[in-house]
Order: C-alpha cells, then structure tokens, then sequence
C-alpha cells in the first residue's frame, strides 16, 4: 500500500480541514495540500521520474517539505531526505550514492550542490509553475516491501549508509506509535521544531492519517520563545524533541514563568534522556511526555516507554522505569544477545537485537555493511542494554562511539579523517565532552603542530559546522592496546 492513500482519504473526507501552517498562518488545507502534492507528481511523471526512482529533498523545515514528500510517493518515487544542516560535499555523497533523479533544495542548500542533477528551488518560480502542473488522478500503485524513504545514517567509517525504509515500514511505525506510544487526534498540532530529514519528518504520517495540523516554525528549527508561543495559540500540540532539547525547554519555561499549557505531547529520544532532566520537566509541563528508542535501522520503532510510566512516581520500581527506554512495541521482537547473538537471561547486558515489521531488511548497495549488521534477521543495533523481568529495556552505552550534539549524531571517525589530512597531523582521535546544554560536545586530541585555525578551516571547509571540534587537547602520542587500536576510553579519562 502506497502511504500517499492517508493524504487523499483526508482530503476527500474534509478538504477544507485545516492542514499546513507558517508559523501561526495557514497554508494550506487538506484539499490544497493533496492538490500541490498531486501536482508535483504529474511533473516528477513528466520529467520521466516515477516508480522506482529516488528524489532528494535538501530543504529546511517549511510547509512545502510535506507538499514535495507526499508528491514524491503519488508519483511511485522514493524520497531522498538531507539533512539541511550538512556540507554541500557530504550532501551530495549522499545524492550520488542514491542516484537521485532530481532535488527540492532551499536556497543556500541547492547552492552548496556540485551538480549533476536538476535542482528545484524551494520556494522559487520553477517550483510555483510545477505546483500550476495538471493534478495525477491516480496514485501509483506500490508494495508494502517498496522503499518509501531513503534514510542516510553516518557510518563509523564517515561514509553514510542508505537504510531502505519501506512502505511497509513506515505503516508498521505509523500503526505502533498508536498502539503502543499514544494517541494522534484529529484536533492535535504537529509541530516541527526538530529536522523533517529525520524521526520528525517520519511522524508526518500519522498525523495526516489522523487529519491533524501541520506547523513549521517560522525560524525554521528549535526556538524556546517560539515553541511557547505557538502551543500557546494552536494548543494540543505534539513534537517531537531531543533530550537536550527537552532540558532547554524546561529551562526556558522555567524562566518564563510558563507551565506548557498548549502542549499536548512531547515524544523525545535518540540520545539518553537524563533522570534529573525528565523529573523536572514532567514537574514543569505535566504528563506530556512520551519516550522512544529507535534507530534509522528501524525508525522510531524499538521501544516505547508511554506517557503514563513517565509521569508514574507511585509505582515501586518507577525510578528504574524512567531511566528506561521502555519496552518493544508491537511490531518487532526484542532480545538482548550475547557476542554469538543468544539471548542473555533478564537482568544480564548485552546488544540489543531487534527484528519484525519495522526493521529494515538491507542499505542500499551495501551487501557488506547489511551482512554486518543483519543476523538471521535479527537488527544488531549496536546498543548494549539490559531486559529486566518486566521487558523494560535500559541502556548501558554506545558501543560504536557515536557522539551526540544537540541531538544530532557525530561520528567520530569522519571528523577524525579531515583532521588526518593536515600534514602536521599525525595522529587524531575525537570523543565527546559532557555538555550540560548540547548534551556532548566534540574534543580533538591531537598529536602533531598543525595550528588549532588550520584544523578549524579544513572542517569547515569538508564537513557540517555542528561536527566541528570545540576544544583541541595536544599528546605527545595518543594511547593505545596491544592491537594497535586507540584507546578512547584513556581519552574520556583525560577529560576528567
Ligand atoms: P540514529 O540511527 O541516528 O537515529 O541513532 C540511533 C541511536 O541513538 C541508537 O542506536 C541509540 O544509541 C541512540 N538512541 C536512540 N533513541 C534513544 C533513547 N531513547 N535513549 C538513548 N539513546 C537513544
């Protein structure tokens, strides 16, 4: 099943139903948007772009993202999602390795882009004569097990990996999140504070399935004043936000004496949330919370710890629950393996495995990086954790050394690997700093005299600015095993 069918049930339903908003204005209501969306289908057919193929989308976070991606699966076509924050050069690895056919940019976005495919500026006059384009009729038709999404997730090795994400997928997370993370009603607001590249932009579904509103922040990302604001006057409004995120949200309402009236739903997760940080903003803002794990592997889909365990303070065991991700929802299985990949009884840590209707079945043209990852079926996610008696799943650590900044995810060895490239460089690793805002900041030890403003240049030069290296740490040689191999956890140590 095609999941363009939940756009154009809405709008036959009630086309008059408020859909998209700028900000406080409308935009669009639910017959426009499946009207735009149909329109840039017909000319995605007419450029020859249809079933099979793979769009990217470069773009902020606007109201025509959701207009382009529901495009993009009325045509049989696959979106290519892009991080608007990346480097031309890391975004257009990307849009090789997809062969995608075309890109939706914004401005600055389409700009940084080497070429080699017709980018569409977002908004711009191309893009204004294509919404002017004759609606399709028909939505083409496609297979639960087609790819919907194209997923780029950073590897370890700095070259990001393409998750298939499927029709069938994104149903499975869509239906899951209803039964197992909460409800989605007719009357909520979906605010988009966090990028619609990632989990937010998954969560379009269910609220277009539910006929809810869709709200773009006019500053385009993650503005404390404006959030208030803006639940203030929609009211049930969901977002979904990082742990950090969460922490500046409590914080800032704190100062500004608000109590989070307005807002309905707040689903965090991708980092680890905090006991303190989680007690604190359930005292400021209520019962909104709602807490998922999940990973691109299987989007937003692992566990689910629902909005009545995080506000729960009577339970026994509720402190150990908070700190929990929660337990499996209902499509996927959960187990924690030991090195072989057997279950270990409860209580015992090991990687967290995960398989069912969620979990992706491959990476694109990656037949290694899929064998690696993929055991029997089995997602190996790379988490350690622990599985109490109760199914609540708690985790331990990365194993890989992610690091995670304001809530998104650095992988060292790619900021390593532009550091390498200095000639006075000779050895570089790069670990996360605890930050009490970004959750963790970047930390360059380095061995060798290249000046810190080269090393600051050649980053901002090949890689986003978020990755950039906030501190560098000088040794005389960095310390390692018998392998050979670095040690970063001596490295965490130094950081004190
Ligand atoms: P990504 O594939 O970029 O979404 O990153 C997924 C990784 O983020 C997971 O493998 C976890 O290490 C981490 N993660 C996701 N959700 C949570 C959560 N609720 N708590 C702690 N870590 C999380």
């Amino acid at each position: 099943m095609n999941l363009a069918h939940w756009l154009a049930r809405r709008s036959k339903e009630d086309p008059f139903r408020p859909a998209l908003f700028s900000g406080r204005t409308l935009v669009s209501d639910y017959g426009g948007f499946d009207m735009q969306a149909r329109a840039v289908a017909s000319w995605l057919l007419g450029q020859g772009v249809g079933p099979g193929d793979r769009v990217a989308i470069f773009m902020k976070n606007i109201p025509d993202y959701l207009v382009v991606l529901f495009g993009i699966w009325y045509a049989g076509a696959a979106a290519v999602p892009v991080n608007a924050k990346l480097h031309g050069r890391e975004a257009d690895y990307i849009l090789d390795d997809a062969d995608a056919k075309i890109v939706f940019a914004s401005a600055s976005q389409g700009a940084s882009l080497s070429g080699g495919r017709p980018v569409i500026s977002v908004p711009g006059d191309a893009y204004r004569a294509i919404l002017r384009s004759d609606p399709v009729a028909e939505i083409a038709p496609r297979d639960t097990a087609e790819l919907a999404w194209l997923f780029y997730t950073s590897g370890t090795t700095g070259k990001p990996k393409g998750v298939i994400i499927t029709h069938g997928m994104l149903l499975s997370m869509a239906l899951c999140y209803r039964a197992d993370v909460d409800q989605v009603l007719s009357t909520d607001a979906a605010l988009y504070a966090a990028p619609l590249s990632h989990g937010a932009g998954l969560y379009t579904l269910m609220h277009v399935q539910a006929g809810a509103r869709h709200v773009c922040p006019v500053s385009g990302g993650f503005d404390v004043a404006e959030i208030m604001e803006l639940a203030s006057h929609f009211t049930g409004v969901h977002m979904f936000a990082a742990p950090t995120m969460v922490k500046r949200m409590t914080d800032g309402a704190k100062a500004a004496g608000w109590d989070g009236s307005g807002l309905r739903t707040v689903v965090y997760g991708g980092g680890p949330m905090y006991n303190a940080d989680i007690i604190q903003a359930v005292d400021q803002f209520g019962a909104v919370f709602v807490q998922i794990y999940g990973q691109g592997e299987c989007p937003m889909g692992i566990t689910a710890l629902p909005r009545e365990v995080v506000s729960d303070r009577d339970h026994p065991a509720w402190r150990h629950r908070l700190a929990s991700v929660g337990r499996a929802q209902s499509a996927v299985e959960v187990q924690i393996g030991d090195a072989n990949g057997a279950a270990v009884p409860a209580g015992q840590p090991g990687e967290i495995m995960v398989r069912g209707q969620t979990v992706m079945q491959g990476y694109w043209n990656n037949p290694e990086a899929t064998a690696k990852t993929l055991r029997e079926g089995w997602l190996m996610t790379g988490d350690i954790g622990v599985m109490d008696q109760q199914g609540f799943v708690t985790l331990q650590d990365r194993s890989k050394d992610v690091i995670i900044s304001g809530g998104s995810n650095v992988y060292p060895r790619e900021v390593e690997e532009v550091l390498l490239q200095h000639a006075d460089v000779a050895e570089a690793s790069v670990v996360g700093r605890t930050h009490p805002e970004w959750g963790e900041v970047i930390v360059a030890f380095v061995v060798g005299t290249a000046p810190e403003a080269e090393l600051d240049a050649l980053c901002l030069a090949q890689i986003a600015r978020f990755k950039r290296p906030k501190e560098y740490i000088r040794l005389p040689e960095l310390p390692k095993n018998n392998y050979g191999k670095v040690l970063k956890t001596e490295l965490r140590k130094l950081l004190g």
